[in-house]
């Protein structure tokens, strides 16, 4: 049986950040629906905590596609010729289970990632919110400013990385290829004052933002901290803000940001308002005044990978791109 495989350069190529906020929405509603089979994602950490493999399978109705991503989480790469996640996403036939495709797995997480940020901005964010903060100057903050730059327009942009040469080079890179004017601030809290989007986009364990920095009306997503033990937001940031998350299981299970206020007593789970997907579908609001502070919490699930890697293969076959290897499948015994 052939697979497909697309290379980094072909995802990159095919896969735009406006087609994917689309593609993005259609699973998360569609998961919401109830329309997925989606476990926990499974890890496998070195002994020495310094990198991990990740194992994240699921099943999707629309589109219909049976699949998972094996990623590797090495933070330490920052800064080096590798990215911190790096593997492939898998898709199954759905009539014979046979493998169909094989993607690189550091541009789809890196645009899809964004991607449901962007789907969550568009959807909870002021309508007249134009004014980015971007904490972290790696992967996710590049993807992220693209995202941002589709769903609203901005009129303002300010990056805080920890290493301020990191956030230097972020700002001289992207300004020119978006055409943007980025401010590199001297702390996070100089980036935050004011804003109306903020996005937090580093491996920080403890917080790097504090709620009482956030502006009436700002919108967070939270993309960083994907661990119960790690987060980006203090419990300020988190009780102040409507809370919204990509699935309520892995939120209860996985996110640090929210785990961490529930462990000291600051918020209970009803805390956690809706899934982004009942947001899109309209079975609950997003934002409710103009000055309430929204926050999409951002673990990251299968149905992204899948989705987006179902797309992908549309696209190359429509365009020609890839390579198609006979892989095996094929029974051994007369049948
Ligand atoms: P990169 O390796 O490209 O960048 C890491 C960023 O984190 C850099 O900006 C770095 O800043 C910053 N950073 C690292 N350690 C710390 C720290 N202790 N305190 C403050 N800042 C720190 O990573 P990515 O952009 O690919 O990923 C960023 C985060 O997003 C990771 O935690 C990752 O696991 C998570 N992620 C979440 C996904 C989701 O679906 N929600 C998907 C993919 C990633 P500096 O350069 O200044 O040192």
């Amino acid at each position: 049986m052939d697979v497909l495989i697309l290379s980094q350069d072909d995802v990159e190529r095919l896969l735009t950040m406006e087609a994917c906020i689309d593609v993005m929405t259609a699973a998360l509603k569609a998961t919401s629906r109830g329309d997925a089979v989606l476990p926990l994602r499974s890890m496998v950490w070195k002994p020495d905590k310094k990198g991990l493999l990740g194992l994240m399978p699921a099943y999707l109705d629309q589109p219909r596609s049976l699949g998972l991503k094996v990623v590797s989480v090495f933070p330490g790469n920052h800064g080096s010729e590798y990215d911190s996640h790096q593997g492939a996403v898998m898709l199954f036939d759905t009539e014979h289970g046979s493998p169909l495709a094989i993607l690189d797995a550091s541009s789809i997480t890196a645009i899809r990632t964004a991607a449901v940020s962007g789907a969550a901005t568009r959807a909870m964010a002021r309508e007249d919110a134009g004014d980015l903060a971007i904490l972290g100057a790696g992967v996710q903050a590049t993807t992220h400013l693209e995202a941002m730059k589709v769903v609203r327009p901005l009129r303002r942009v300010r990056v805080w990385s920890r290493n301020a040469e990191t956030a230097r080079r972020f700002a001289s890179t992207l300004a020119a290829r978006h055409g943007l004017a980025i401010e590199v601030m001297p702390s996070a809290q100089a980036a935050v004052e004011g804003a109306d989007l903020v996005c937090t986009t580093t491996a920080a364990r403890e917080p790097i933002l504090e709620g009482a920095w956030l502006a009436p009306g700002a919108h967070i997503n939270a993309v960083g901290a994907c661990f119960p033990a790690s987060r980006e937001l203090d419990t300020a940031a988190v009780k102040r803000a409507r809370l919204i998350v990509d699935r309520r299981e892995s939120a209860l299970n996985e996110a640090g940001d929210f785990l961490i206020p529930k462990k000291e007593g600051a918020i209970r789970d009803d805390h956690i308002a809706a899934e982004l997907g009942e947001v899109l579908l309209g079975w609950a609001p997003g934002r409710r005044t103009p000055e309430e502070v929204t926050l999409f919490k951002s673990l990251g699930i299968a149905v992204e990978d899948l989705a987006a890697a179902h797309y992908l293969i549309e696209q190359a076959k429509a365009r020609g791109v890839g390579t198609s290897v006979p892989l095996g499948g094929r029974r051994l015994a007369p049948a």
